[in-house]
């Protein structure tokens, strides 16, 4: 192999990347795999315990495992009833799926800004309300990093105009809002549990809600026959059941165990990444140049699922430069790659030709969300899926070497400065 790099990239060593699997949750997923037991068509026990599970976690009535966290916010926006024309107010700052799948349905996704209460990138009852109109159906939110969003004022909001409300908590697994876990504010709420979420089987999502009849309707959109004979009851649906409504969003048998394996440990995770955290960014304090973000009093943050550090603003625009220096010292930060949709292809110009799926309604348009893009280019985004071993062993290596690196990337700006004087 040639090395063409004339960059010298020191080695730091990671633990293991999340998700890291026991070997007892191993073991349960190869039986099942022995077995053949590698999908199920109805709610077997795989299935009906992490279904409970969630339900307990977020003390809600019903719960759907479905193939993603993006399925479920799919099955989500369907069972609200959600279509064509329909405008739904979503954050700017969220990963996409939060808000694609509407485009399925017709509906309208308008782009509400950040909030000036907190700096963690969350839209506010303020925010969402500029972005009313009488077309406005549902509100979506997304507890983003896991700083759960002020809900109170969002589920008022969403009173007074009888707006939908839901919750997208795939970044925020055990977040809570002065106590109360994320996942029991909105008509629904919504969770992956793959890739590196902290809960995670690999691909799957669960949809939680109190309303029957979103439940059933869900679950004809993810299910036909078998499961949907088991969960749908209502008259005016029931029928249905044989056929379904056009989806197979059905969760694997054997992602339900790894992701159960992560549930039944959640206070440990929570707990051991936390402490990893907040070691880490009680280190950097006093690192000239960046600010780590600050932590409410009166939340927690729960998975955590991005930890950032803050560029002072006269360094924003040199924040490529800075990835790249830390990076070359072996440090996994990059710039977080969650941004404003705005700035997205599909947002500046909208669907491929040939896309005829929307209503014709113009989703491209309205006024920036000036504050997402000013937190989001400020932001460093430090590799959470690395901070959640019970040694914290990257925490001191990183620590000195940002120390490090802003030192003199402070010193280089001053003598920079001096020379221009
Ligand atoms: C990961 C994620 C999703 C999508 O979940 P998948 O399981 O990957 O489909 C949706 N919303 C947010 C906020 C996410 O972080």
């Amino acid at each position: 192999m040639t090395v063409i790099s004339s960059v010298a990239t020191a080695v730091l060593p990671h633990p293991p990347e999340w998700p890291v699997y026991t070997g007892a949750a191993i073991a349960e997923a190869s039986a099942l795999v022995a077995r053949g037991r590698t999908f199920d068509y109805g709610r077997g026990p795989q299935l009906e315990r992490l279904e409970d599970s969630f339900a307990a976690l977020c003390g809600r009535r019903h719960a759907l495992a479905l193939n993603s966290g993006t399925s479920a916010l799919f099955a989500g926006y369907f069972a609200l009833g959600l279509g064509p024309g329909d405008e739904v107010l979503v954050p700017a700052l969220t990963f996409p799926t939060t808000v694609t799948p509407l485009l399925l349905l017709g509906a309208v996704p308008v782009l509400c800004d950040a909030g000036t209460d907190s700096d963690s990138g969350n839209v506010t009852a303020d925010t969402l309300r500029a972005r009313i109109t009488p077309r406005t159906r549902a509100i979506s939110v997304t507890h983003l990093w896991g700083h759960a969003v002020e809900m109170g004022p969002v589920l008022e909001l969403a009173k007074a105009h009888g707006l939908a409300v839901l919750e997208d908590c795939s970044h925020a697994h055990g977040s809570r809002l002065r106590g109360r876990p994320v996942g029991g504010f909105g008509h629904v709420a919504v969770f992956s549990v793959g890739g590196v979420k902290l809960v995670s089987g690999g691909l799957g999502g669960v949809l939680l809600t109190d309303d029957r009849q979103v439940y059933e309707r869900a679950c004809l959109l993810s299910a036909f026959r078998q499961r949907s004979n088991a969960s749908v009851e209502s008259p005016a649906l029931r029928d249905y059941a044989e056929t379904g409504l056009g989806g197979n969003l059905r969760m694997s048998p054997v992602a339900c165990v790894l992701a159960q394996s992560h549930l039944d440990a959640l206070d440990d995770l929570v707990a051991r990444k936390e402490a990893n955290v907040r070691r880490l960014l009680s280190g950097l304090t006093g690192c000239p140049g960046i600010t780590p973000m600050p932590e409410p009093p009166d939340r927690t943050l729960g998975a955590r699922y991005g930890v950032h550090l803050v560029l002072d603003e006269h360094l924003a625009d040199r924040r490529r430069e800075i990835v790249s220096r830390l990076r070359a010292r072996g440090l996994k930060v990059e710039a977080p790659k969650t941004g404003p949709l705005h700035l997205t292809r599909l947002f500046r110009t909208g669907p491929p030709d040939g896309w005829r799926l929307h209503a014709g309604a113009d989703w491209t348009r309205g006024p920036v969300p000036h504050r997402a893009e000013e937190l989001w280019r400020r932001w460093i985004a430090l590799p959470a899926t690395y901070l959640h071993d019970a040694e914290g062993s990257i925490v001191d290596p990183y620590i000195q070497a940002i120390h490090r690196e802003m030192a003199e990337i402070a010193d280089s700006l001053r003598s920079a400065h001096a020379h221009r004087q």
